[in-house]
């Protein structure tokens, strides 16, 4: 049976050209680039070329570039390790405005509230990855920072006035995703940096940072830390047809963070640990090739990802969830009324599609995404969403055979619902 493989935003196959960049590191050139042998050495000149590219890439300076073991792991250092190394900074930072009529004419105590020196704030979103919620929600727990969750609206975007409004003097650092995983919605980043920096000018200071989460955005639109006004990004490689388990954290130089991983000193002694060469080389290249037919791929999905669309929901009783034009080229979600997402993932399977509920990594437990429900769906319009994502090997006929398939599962599975078994048996 032909598979069609529709759930590139869980992860994407590698491009055959990104393994071939790869092959002679796990071998031939299998040096530690701490080593100060040739092979050592030849090592860590293959880290510090994928480095460059990466930084030509988002007009960054090599040494703001950072390698990682992935996109959950760079999160988790964006969060746990700004509140970490700013924590002392900022409260005497809001100690002294709070001191009020300061001398220097900057703004005094109007600014701040009465827990604005007590604890460091920090504002999310409600559909980040759990790679940034829960590491927030873990912090808010044990006491260690105030939480802001902003709310969505129904096409998934964050408000920038919500963020101008929760934005204060204590606020150390905002965290919103550049591209949402579940529903495709982009997140206007340039627009909120913006905000952020027109805050820190009016209030001379140096916070908050600015840190989004870049791992679906990375294969479909332009990264460029600059226009984009963040301190802090991250992606990785596994959703961008390079390895999985490596990725990127971009920190704009001088910011101080804390190391989530202490060691040998490797990363600048932020992030200990012998480097992944042959992934840290695919990561390099897999950036280059997706940024490099950007245009062209993103052309050619959005007719198939609209068709998709399209089709799907000339099916009675769906639901279109995300943003109808402000979305990742690739991807198409959709809710169907009175089935069990869960099921129909399982009988398109066995038609040999491949698609996902929810995100992949909550979809092993059954409760409704956090991203639909944010949207403002039922519970039970969330339990029947289904996530279709596009990808380089998609073709028409594949979107064609999904469209033909749909349709005769909805029904099937709606005549199973509980809803119409009970019909049945009161007729
Ligand atoms: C996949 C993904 C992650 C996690 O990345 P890993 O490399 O799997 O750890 C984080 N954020 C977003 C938006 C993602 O899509």
């Amino acid at each position: 049976m032909h598979t069609i493989y529709l759930d590139h935003a869980a992860t994407t196959p590698m491009d055959p050209r990104v393994v071939e960049v790869m092959q002679p590191y796990f071998i031939d050139v299998a040096g530690n680039p701490s080593s100060f042998h040739t092979v050592g050495l030849r090592a860590k000149e293959a880290v510090t070329e994928a480095r460059q590219t990466i930084a030509r890439l988002l007009s960054a300076r090599e040494d703001e570039i950072l390698f990682t073991s992935g996109g959950t792991e760079s999160d988790n250092l964006a969060v746990m390790g700004i509140v970490k190394a700013q924590r002392q900074a900022i409260l005497s930072f809001c100690h002294s405005r709070a001191g009020g009529n300061p001398s220097d004419g900057s703004p005094g105590l109007r600014f701040a509230t009465p827990e604005d020196d007590k604890k460091p704030h920090v504002m999310t979103s409600a559909i980040e990855h759990h790679a940034v919620l829960e590491p927030l929600l873990h912090l808010q727990k044990i006491g260690e920072i105030e939480l802001t969750v902003l709310p969505v609206n129904r096409e998934g975007l964050v408000a920038i006035k919500d963020v101008r409004t929760a934005l204060k003097l204590s606020t150390v650092l905002v965290s919103i995703m550049f591209a949402n995983n579940e529903i495709g919605t982009i997140e206007p980043i340039a627009d909120i940096g913006r905000e952020i920096l027109a805050w820190r000018k009016e209030h001379i200071t140096p916070y908050p940072l600015f840190h989004t989460d870049a791992c679906q955005a990375a294969g479909a639109i332009e990264l460029n830390v600059e226009k984009l006004h963040v301190d802090l990004l991250t992606m990785n490689g596994s959703k961008i047809y390079g390895p999985k388990g490596v990725g990127i954290l971009y920190i704009r130089r001088g910011i101080k963070i804390e190391p989530l991983m202490r060691g040998g000193g490797q990363e600048r002694n932020i992030r200990s640990g012998t480097e992944n060469v042959p992934a840290i080389v695919g990561l390099a290249k897999a950036f280059e090739l997706v940024q490099e037919n950007r245009e062209t791929e993103n052309a050619r999905l959005i007719k198939l990802r609209d068709r998709l669309a399209e089709g799907l929901l000339k099916i009675p009783k769906t639901r279109f969830n995300g943003h109808p034009t402000d979305r990742l080229p690739n991807c198409v979600n959709i809710s169907f009324m009175d089935i069990e997402g869960e099921a129909a993932m399982l009988y398109l399977d066995a038609q040999g599609i491949m698609i996902s509920t929810g995100s992949a990594c909550a979809s092993s437990s059954l409760d409704p995404s956090h991203v639909i429900l944010a949207t403002g769906l039922s519970y039970e319009a969330a339990h029947g969403s289904l996530r279709f994502s596009l990808g380089h090997s998609t073709t028409k006929e594949d979107v064609d055979f999904v469209i033909a398939v749909m349709p005769k599962i909805v029904e099937r599975l709606r005549q199973m619902s509980p809803v119409n078994l009970d019909m049945k048996y009161f007729n």
